[in-house]
């Protein structure tokens, strides 16, 4: 073997294309290119399995590029990608690195453009097609791309066009090319169907895999943070004040509308955000990647499909604000960060019940993924402090403050006040969109919340001792807390530490701020803090014990009022007794329940 590669001109590209890169700023080429260009150049067939992020598409476009004559205006290049996304950035790759050949022209086509529109490009001729494979069979059947003079095609992100169930139309492509050609095909992961049609359509291929996990990955600061839904966006919005190399970031959840939804809470709490879905025209996506990219948005929510292959470099973060369904998925959202070589940061959201989907992805990529620790509401106001002495200090040093001086001279004559109360009470007015504290809100904090590991069920508590007892009643008296009923009660076999555990895992409400539970035949009630958020009690509507929707509600006065049944029979742990009783009242003590005494 030779020595390695280690610098773009070691590879026999033709000038221009090396000027070309040298004026991108590429030092290396990457593990895959440095692998497969010299193969391609010689003209065989390569199978090349790199992970998203590792450089795939300069390891074919210089290669492919070199063999181009300029001089024929027809297609000799193919790529086909999964998704238009895909297939506008593979060729805006290809224009850049044929930045330094004049009269090079490359054609994205892809469905939902206008036909007539692409005819007319097609007809004025391309040396390279990027494609995906829908279009471009339509094409070919239409007589409106001519492939005959076809000497090289590739099947970029084949497990994509696989998994997107694009493989019977890029065999019928793979059938209707030019026999004489050279074939290319890479992607993330090969499975065996990508295999198959390796096999049976390329030939003799050079195979080439790059480790995976190990190149792009460990780039990437993995951290997850134990929450519950409904405190989520809080922790979004902190996580993005605190974290100091925060640039721009990626959002992901599960739906569109969530995408909407979040894009907008984001907007209202002061960040340049949108959202990036299935839903939006082409254009509209392709204006939000444009904006994310000049620095016009900082945050882009997104689903998994619509966010393939996204390459911004400046995204420093990642956020699985949902946990992705499997491990692949989780590898795709975070390559969109830590690109070209640059640091990144992921950070997963777990909720209570995920903890396994959690251990799944450490198991499957082979890197433990941290406990980040949320910071707490004193840290994000000493960092707020700290930035603002940064920002005083820089007026002090660079502004002429005289007439300011001045006006305060004025105000220290007239109000006759101190100095120090004057500074205060500008610095207060300097805040005032922007508050230095973060606001109290009775509530226990989310970095508390998120704060140690994840608990299975709600954590057994110290027992409660009648001090405790009587403040809470004191707090039901003041309406700090309030009485809920919810559609589970004995008959579905429900137990109060059963709907403790369930509201505290679903809510993230700490069991020390459930109160009394009252079992009844079809229904229970219990206190809660009074100031429940929307978004909290939406969760807890859904949210079951017992395969039994809570659908909780605040209790009418009649049902509020029926705390005081009998106690029931049975002593701490005893099991539900039939015939179920009508009604009984339980006072919590610890994480088990007595039969609560009868009031005297
Ligand atoms: P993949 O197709 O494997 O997911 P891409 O081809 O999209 O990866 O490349 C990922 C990023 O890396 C892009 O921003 C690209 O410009 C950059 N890149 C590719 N090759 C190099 C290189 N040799 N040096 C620096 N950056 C590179
Ligand atoms: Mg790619």
């Amino acid at each position: 073997m030779t020595a390695p590669i280690e610098r773009f001109d070691q590879l026999d590209l033709q000038a221009p294309i090396l000027a070309a890169l040298a004026e991108i700023g590429y030092e290396t080429p990457s593990p895959i290119q440095a692998a497969c260009i010299p193969h391609l150049l010689a003209g065989h067939d390569i199978l090349g399995e790199a992970q998203t992020g590792t450089g795939k598409t300069a390891a074919f476009a210089l290669p492919a590029l070199d063999r181009v004559d300029i001089g024929k205006r027809n297609p000799q290049v193919l790529v086909l990608a999964p998704t238009r996304e895909l297939a506008i950035q593979v060729a805006e790759a290809f224009q850049r690195y044929a930045s330094k050949m004049p009269g090079f022209h490359v054609l994205p086509i892809y469905g939902g453009q206008s036909m007539v529109v692409q005819l007319r490009q097609l007809q004025r001729g391309a040396h390279v097609i990027v494609g995906t494979p829908g279009r471009v069979m339509d094409h070919i059947e239409r007589k409106s791309l001519n492939l005959d003079n076809l000497s090289t095609l590739v099947l970029d992100e084949a497990d994509e066009m696989l998994r997107m169930g694009f493989i019977d139309d890029v065999e019928w492509i793979l059938q209707h090319l030019p026999a004489e050609r050279q074939t290319a095909l890479f992607s993330a992961t090969m499975p065996d169907a990508i295999r198959r049609v390796a096999h049976r359509y390329l030939r003799d291929p050079k195979e080439v895999k790059i480790k995976a996990a190990t190149t792009t990955v460990s780039t990437i600061h993995q951290r997850f943070l134990q929450i519950a839904g409904p405190h989520k966006l809080d922790a979004l919005t902190r996580i993005l004040e605190v974290e100091d190399d925060f640039d721009a970031a990626i959002v992901f959840v599960r739906t569109k509308t969530a995408t909407v939804e979040l894009a907008e809470k984001l907007e209202a709490r002061g960040y340049a955000a949108a959202c990036l879905n299935g839903d939006m025209t082409q254009q509209l996506r392709e204006r939000v990647i444009e904006q994310l990219k000049n620095k016009t948005l900082d945050i882009v929510v997104a689903t998994d499909v619509a966010a393939r292959g996204i390459d911004v470099p400046r995204v420093s973060h990642v956020i699985n604000y949902d946990i992705p369904y499997d491990t692949e998925a989780y590898v795709h959202r975070i390559g969109r960060t830590g690109r070209a070589g640059r640091a990144g940061n992921a950070i997963l959201f777990v909720a209570p019940r995920e903890t396994h989907l959690l251990r799944q992805i450490e198991r499957a990529t082979r890197q433990p993924i941290e406990l980040l620790k949320l910071p707490s509401r004193e840290a994000v106001a000493d960092k707020r402090v700290a930035a603002f002495r940064q920002q005083v200090a820089e007026v002090l040093d660079a502004e002429d403050l005289g007439f300011f001086l001045d006006v305060i001279a004025g105000m220290e004559a007239q109000h006759d006040a101190d100095i120090h109360e004057i500074a205060a009470a500008l610095a207060f007015l300097a805040q005032k969109d922007r508050p230095l504290q973060m606001p109290e809100t009775g509530r226990p904090d989310i970095a508390q919340l998120a704060a140690g590991k994840p608990e299975p069920r709600a954590p057994r508590e110290a027992r409660e001792n009648r001090g405790q007892i009587l403040e809470r009643r004191r707090d039901y008296a003041e309406g700090r807390l309030a009485r809920y009923r919810i559609d589970v009660g004995r008959e579905h076999m429900a137990s109060p530490k059963d709907i403790v555990g369930a509201i505290a895992n679903e809510a993230g409400i700490e069991s020390r701020f459930i109160g009394q539970i009252n079992l009844f035949e079809d229904y229970s009630t219990v206190e809660l803090p009074a100031d429940l958020s929307n978004d909290v009690l939406q969760v807890l509507r859904r949210a079951r014990v017992r395969q039994q929707a809570l659908n909780i509600r605040l209790a009418n006065p009649e049902e509020a009022a029926r705390e005081r049944g009998r106690p029931g029979p049975g002593g701490r742990g005893a099991p539900p007794k039939k015939p179920f009783r009508k009604e009984g009242g339980f006072d919590r003590q610890g994480g088990d329940f007595k039969p609560r005494k009868p009031r005297t």
